[in-house]
């Protein structure tokens, strides 16, 4: 479904915006994009983006400073927008959205069945902030806006190296630079850069990773005594699966941290053979075929257990699948 978001949103006094917990760069694109658009269309209506503390590499996006993150009691929103997220994954948000008077869903997550009264679930679209593009009148584009909406974009696309990368994302992002902002800088500094801490805990993991099921599938995992030892929150964690994810025959990489006695948020990247939205949903968690997360309880060998029935299972229908092996005559 598409939908007018003036149209949408006309005759609202208050809008409220909300983004999934522990937020990524498509998450805080499209929560300030939207709030930056939104504002632009109604000078008059009040707007607020609800979210965790996003990580400060993302404070040059205009709006940046106005995340509350508090989240207090507010009077129901006339209007109440759910990105990149569904309802149930809004965390101190989710109060917001049960409250409000109309709800709007706008996702690419393949796992969302549609959480809100009207919504734009689009799992073809590599990033929220495309399918936020999408529904924008692009006159109303300014740089400011334009380089929310390429946050978002380069974040979840990996620069646009991913395979949820299109010709159309493409030739939206060369729209969006041609605003003028500083790309090669915010790619640098929201996307590839790492604190001195961070790439110390990323060298750590990679050093501790375990290969398995046939040197197919990886895995790390941090503690938290580790965590407190550098100081480490989950958003210094970012990126640690990717790297994971690049070593050579890898089909599956899997991180873990523990968030707190016998449980562990999950982090899964794969390639072709293996579908990590099929794997997250299994354990109530979700996300795209290539990237998925979820949270898991036991010990660290209990999850691992856990996750390689699944991805093994999968690999073994791949195989079959895809029998190279000349059956012919012989
Ligand atoms: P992460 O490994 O946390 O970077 O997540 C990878 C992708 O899966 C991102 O697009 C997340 O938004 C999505 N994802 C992670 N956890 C969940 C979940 N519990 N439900 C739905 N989507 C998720
Ligand atoms: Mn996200
Ligand atoms: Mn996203």
């Amino acid at each position: 479904m598409s939908l007018h978001l003036i149209e949408e949103c006309k005759g609202a006094g208050r809008i409220g915006i909300g983004g999934h917990v522990r937020p990524d760069g498509d998450c805080v694109g499209a929560c300030l994009g939207l709030w930056q658009y939104l504002r632009k269309c109604f000078p008059q209506a009040k707007v607020q983006v609800f979210l965790e503390k996003p990580a400060d590499i993302f404070h040059e996006i205009k709006g940046f400073g106005e995340i509350c993150s508090d989240f207090p009691d507010e009077e129901p929103f006339d209007v109440f927008f759910v990105l990149d997220s569904t309802v149930d994954r809004l965390g101190a948000g989710e109060k917001y959205a049960k409250a409000a008077a109309k709800t709007i869903n706008i996702d690419h997550h393949i796992s969302n069945q549609g959480s809100c009264q009207l919504n734009v679930i689009r799992p073809d679209v590599g990033s929220t902030c495309e399918v936020l593009y999408d529904l924008m009148d692009l006159d109303k584009l300014d740089q400011d806006l334009a380089m929310a909406i390429y946050v978002g974009m380069i974040h979840d696309t990996g620069v646009f190296q991913y395979s949820n990368t299109t010709p159309a994302t493409l030739e939206k992002g060369a729209r969006l630079i041609g605003y003028g902002f500083d790309f090669p800088r915010l790619i640098q500094e929201t996307f590839y850069q790492k604190t001195y801490v961070q790439a110390q805990i990323m060298g750590r993991t990679l050093m501790e990773s375990i290969r398995f099921l046939d040197g197919n599938c990886i895995v790390s995992s941090i503690d938290r005594k580790t965590m407190e030892f550098y100081h480490a929150e989950p958003k210094d964690l970012e990126g640690i699966v990717n790297q994971l994810r690049n070593i050579e025959g890898i089909e599956c990489a899997i991180f873990m941290y523990e968030t707190k006695v016998l449980e562990y948020r999950v982090s899964l990247r794969s390639g072709e053979k293996i579908n990590v939205a099929d794997v997250a949903a299994y354990f109530g968690g979700g996300g795209h075929a290539r990237a998925a997360g979820c949270t898991l309880s036991g010990t660290f060998h209990d999850c691992v257990n856990n996750l390689s029935l699944h991805i093994e299972k999968q690999l073994k229908k791949w195989e079959a699948e895809h029998d190279t092996r000349d059956n012919d005559d012989f």
